[in-house]
C-alpha cells in the first residue's frame, strides 16, 4: 500500500487495536492490519462497520457485571433505535434509559437482562444460540462483578481490505 501524503510504499503489521471510536472504551480488535509509512503517516484498516458492531455488541452481551452507560447506548445505537423508540418498544421510561446511558444510575438486574434479549432478538441471532445465553451466561451476571472487562474482538473472520503484506 502506498502512502497517500508522500507516495512511499508503507510497511504494515497485524496488531492489536484500541477501537476508541466504538464509543466504548474497553474494546480491542485483534489481528487489526496497520501501516505505517518513514514520514510518520498511519492507517488502520478496520473492517466495515454494521458486521463488526454486532461482533462487538454479541461480546458485550455475554459479559458477567451488568451493562454500563456507554453499552446500553452502543447496543441501542447497533439496534438503529432512537432512545424515545427504545422507550416506546419496552415501557421503560425515556429518563431512565438518558440516566442509565449517561452513567447517572444503574441499570437493573432484570432490565439488563430485558435489553439483552431484545439485542439477540432485533440481530436475528439463532434460537439455540440465544437459548444458550440464557442458560449459561445471564445466571452468571453478577451486579456486584467489577465493570473492568476488556473486550477483545477477532476480526480474522472479517473481509478486509488488502492482505498484510509482511515487509521485508
Ligand atoms: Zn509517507
Amino acid at each position: 500500500m502506498k502512502c497517500p501524503i508522500c507516495n512511499s510504499e508503507m510497511t504494515c503489521k497485524k496488531s492489536t487495536y484500541h477501537y476508541q471510536e466504538s464509543g466504548l472504551d474497553n474494546i480491542y480488535l485483534s489481528d487489526v492490519e496497520i501501516y505505517n509509512c518513514a514520514c510518520g503517516e498511519e492507517f488502520v484498516s478496520i473492517p466495515a462497520g454494521a458486521d463488526l458492531h454486532t461482533l462487538i455488541g454479541l461480546d458485550i452481551v455475554k459479559k458477567n457485571a451488568l451493562l454500563n452507560g456507554k453499552e446500553i447506548r452502543f447496543l441501542r445505537k447497533n439496534m438503529g433505535l432512537t432512545a424515545k423508540k427504545l422507550s416506546e418498544y419496552t415501557g421503560i421510561n425515556n429518563a431512565t434509559i438518558s440516566r442509565w446511558e449517561n452513567g447517572t444510575q444503574s441499570i437493573s438486574k432484570p432490565h439488563d437482562l430485558y435489553l439483552r434479549l431484545l439485542y439477540l432478538t432485533n440481530k436475528g441471532i439463532p434460537h439455540d444460540t440465544i437459548r444458550h445465553l440464557i442458560e449459561d451466561n445471564f445466571p452468571n451476571v453478577k451486579p456486584e462483578a467489577k465493570n473492568t472487562i476488556k473486550h477483545t474482538i477477532s476480526i480474522q473472520s472479517m473481509p478486509q481490505t488488502e492482505n498484510c503484506q509482511i515487509a521485508s
